[in-house]
């Protein structure tokens, strides 16, 4: 067995499942997913070469956030937000009235049914720790009771030693997927988040703990926002941490060994993702450890910043 490494989304080998695309037999359902490792690098490959058309027409701004007793979403423009008349998962339509961002709280820009997080994801991490590359993406669930916002705290358990940062994009589904094809994925895309897919390693990398549950799912470990932009380059998009404003990680979705649109395809292939839900889409190299007092801010280029203090 591999030496447990301490780094986000890591572990000892898994055994194959019945996706992986070098044997194993397939006991269930037709799947979409259309190959391993080699035929994600291959799409990705030919989805950069593709040409991304940015259109600053379509960069939106989706918060949500309380008002006095009022919870709601809206579009936020500098210091502005304009209220929408409810839900953007059922389309972008704003209320007539604004209220000051400075007047009110937000909170994550979302409430998914599932936070779906993707380790061992980003190439250059797998190569500095020295994780084989996997075959198909690692999942795991981050419950939506560890959902947090920008600004709240978050609760570090006493007496463990490792309570870290991992900076990462967060994907925010836009309507109902299943078996969806990576050509028509971003289709089934509202827009892109930050998270810190927060992770106790003392508890991850311990066998009792071995679905991570604990080590990344306990309450507050799962800050999102500010907002959901809705215009980004999956292909490229920027993604940094920094602890009490010194950088700690600088990674960018270019070197994914899965792309955005491949990740959609595998997770649908057997789960349904509901509107709201969020792709944690992994790490890149740099994490460490947050002490009660520090303030840990996730970066990603043209949505934001997602600002939190350790407890
Ligand atoms: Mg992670």
């Amino acid at each position: 067995m591999e030496a447990p490494c301490l780094a986000g989304g890591h572990g000892s080998p898994r055994q194959r499942s019945p996706f992986c695309c070098r044997g194993g037999s397939q006991t269930l359902p037709p799947v979409t997913w259309s190959g391993g490792l080699q035929a994600a690098t291959r799409s990705a490959n030919l989805c950069r070469r593709t040409k991304y058309e940015k259109s600053e027409a379509a960069e939106v701004k989706i918060v949500r956030y309380r008002s006095g007793t009022r919870t709601e979403y809206g579009i936020q423009k500098g210091d502005i937000i304009q209220a929408l008349e409810g839900s953007p998962f059922r389309g972008i339509k704003e209320a007539g009235r604004s209220v000051k961002a400075s007047d009110v709280r937000l909170l994550a820009p979302c409430l998914p049914s599932k936070v779906l997080a993707i380790g061992a994801s980003y190439r250059s991490h797998c190569l500095e720790v020295g994780q084989p590359i996997l075959d198909e993406p690692m999942m795991f669930f981050k419950p939506s009771t560890s959902v947090v916002g920008p600004e709240d705290k978050l609760i570090r358990p006493a007496g463990v030693k490792r309570f870290d940062y991992e900076a990462e994009v967060g994907v925010v589904i836009k309507r109902r997927a299943f078996q969806v094809s990576k050509d028509k994925a971003l289709d089934y895309v509202l827009g892109y988040t930050c998270v810190n897919d927060v992770s106790v390693r003392d508890w991850q990398n311990v066998a009792a703990n071995w679905q991570w549950g604990r080590a990344k799912g306990s309450d507050t470990f799962c800050p999102i926002g500010p907002c959901i932009e809705t215009e980004g380059n999956p292909y490229d998009m920027g993604v940094e941490s920094r602890l009490n404003g010194v950088r700690k990680q600088r990674g960018s979705t270019s070197d994914l060994i899965w792309d955005i649109p491949s990740m959609i395809e595998y997770l649908s292939s057997t789960m349904t993702l509901l509107p709201g839900d969020v792709i944690a889409t992994g790490t890149p190299v740099g994490v460490s450890n947050m002490n009660p007092g520090d303030v840990i801010e996730i970066i990603v280029d043209g949505v934001g910043t997602l600002r939190n203090y350790i407890a």
